[in-house]
């Protein structure tokens, strides 16, 4: 046998395609051949590939090698295809027999030693895999609890060469590996644990209910970052179907945790203010990183202290929020990953961010306003809800009352008026009222005349816009969804308009 083919997998975006490995050996001056659009890396594996293969005590043929990888259209990154491409050639050479590789999917980079090594991206992987009808595939031992995750196909693990050179000659089977029950995830941060801050709370229940981008203002010490990081607990658990793609993205990211190979709770993303756009969004060589806010796909991506990120990478954040997804692209080709976030912005109101509030504050008017235009425009034109959060006085800190609320109790309401914007919407395929276009919620769910009549005035004032104007009446649905009410009245019009017309104006 002078000719074998198998299987591998090669990814844009959290997207797998099956890639065909050819090796085929004859006369002539021995060296290797590729062919189908290799980048730098898979031709740097076939050097990794030969050493592996002779520290696996293989033989590596001396004559003339020319691999294959189709479709030749298809861009192929990264290390992954290492083991592929070893076990054709062994295959092309007659070491193992060619008709056991024939329909195998076999995913791994090769340490020199001839170690499978784990790689990035291996879910998505073997879902194209399980697709394109493949019974088998063999992936790093690294890698098998989330290959496992995939229903249809035989997960086998391996951990060296060697052990898949034994397997395929028939000697020691390699290790079957089956999806485990997986514990329950450990429950997040609670609000019971919210002292004060009515105001802040109220906002992340109707930031959750009606899946609204919030704004928090306040001086350091308020609580932002601790509402913001108790927002995901109050969103539904993911099901079987979003917990994949959610894995998905983090198994291409390299992020996801060895103990808990499926995401089941929404996420908790929040990057630092000196991210780099391509951490953010996604970058990086070889196989395209996705960004923080794409590791937030289903959840909450967290920016604190807003203003200090560079208003370029915030107007990039924009139409991805928009679209749901963002696309990178690169000379080698794009890749589009799905970034549906729930935003959370917070920022102190000045730069000299004094815990004692507006009292201690030594930044000019002019200062402070610089401070807020930094957000203000395109983005900002995207958040439903923006509050003010007071400092927690220490009085109200020592009085405490009555014990807060926990996150059960709470996340049950935001169920709840889920529950109803989604039967209220359903034949739309929209699901939460921050998802309804304005016009659309202007012309079949304008609340009546008369819980109009605040919003209309604040609207012939100018102390409103027109796209305000309909983030309130959004704002007053999601309110009406939590009170168990069928339509808004005057009050909910009224508390929309207060968790929206803050500081940071219309
Ligand atoms: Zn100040």
């Amino acid at each position: 046998m002078t000719l074998a083919r198998t299987w591998s997998v090669g990814l844009a975006g959290v997207h797998g395609a099956m890639v065909d490995v050819e090796v085929d050996l004859s006369a002539g001056v021995p060296g290797v051949v590729l062919v189908g659009l290799p980048d730098a890396v898979v031709r740097q594996s076939v050097d990794r590939v030969r050493a592996a293969v002779a520290n696996a005590g293989g033989r590596w043929p001396l004559r003339r090698i020319t691999i294959g990888l189709s479709p030749a259209s298809m861009p192929k990154q990264g290390s992954g295809f290492d083991l592929a491409l070893a076990t054709a050639v062994l295959a092309a050479d007659g070491a193992v027999p060619a008709e056991s590789v024939g329909r195998l999917v076999l995913l791994g980079e090769l340490g020199l030693d001839g170690s499978v090594r784990a790689v990035r991206g291996v879910l998505p992987a073997v879902l194209a895999a399980a697709r394109a009808g493949h019974p088998t595939a063999v992936v790093p031992a690294g890698n098998a609890e989330e290959a496992a995750l995939v229903e249809g196909v035989e997960v086998l693990a391996a951990g060296t060469l060697a052990e898949v050179v034994a397997h395929l000659k028939g000697r020691t089977p390699l290790p079957r590996h089956t999806r485990r029950t997986l514990p329950p995830a450990p429950p997040g941060p609670d609000l019971g644990d919210v002292v004060g801050q009515p105001i802040g709370r109220r906002a992340v229940e109707v930031a959750a209910a009606g899946g609204h981008h919030l704004f928090l203002s306040g001086p350091p010490g308020a609580g932002k970052t601790m509402l913001a990081e108790r927002l995901p607990g109050l969103l539904p658990a993911l099901d079987e179907q979003e917990a994949l793609e959610v894995t998905a993205i983090h198994s291409v990211a390299g992020t996801l945790p060895p103990d808990a190979p499926l995401v089941t709770r929404p996420t908790f993303e929040a990057p630092h203010h000196s991210a780099t756009m391509a951490a953010l969004v996604g970058g990086g060589s070889g196989l395209i990183r996705p960004g923080a806010l794409c590791r937030a796909h289903r959840g909450v991506l967290f920016l604190d202290e807003a203003p200090e990120f560079p208003r370029a990478v915030l107007d990039t954040l924009r139409q991805p929020l928009e679209r749901g997804s963002v696309t990178i692209s690169r000379a080698s080709g794009a890749a589009t990953f799905p970034c549906r976030a729930q935003l959370v912005l917070a920022a102190n109101p000045c730069p000299c961010a004094s815990a004692a509030g507006d009292a201690a504050c030594t930044c000019s008017p002019l200062e402070r306003r610089r401070y807020q235009a930094r957000l203000s425009g395109p983005l900002l034109d995207r958040i439903d809800l923006r509050v003010d959060l007071p400092a927690v006085t220490r009085a109200a800190w020592l009085e405490g009352g009555t014990a807060p609320e926990p996150t059960a109790v709470v996340a049950g309401r935001v169920a709840q008026a889920r529950a109803l914007a989604a039967a209220r919407l359903s034949g739309t395929g929209l699901h939460l009222n921050s998802q309804v276009p304005g016009r659309l919620l202007r012309e079949r769910w304008s609340p009546p005349r008369s819980a109009l009549r605040l919003v209309e005035r604040a609207l012939e004032r100018g102390a409103l816009s027109v796209r305000g104007y309909d983030r309130v009446l959004r704002v007053a649905w999601t309110l009406a969804d939590l009170a168990g009410r069928t339509v808004p009245g005057a009050d909910d019009v009224a508390e929309a308009l207060g968790l929206r017309l803050q500081r940071a104006a219309a």
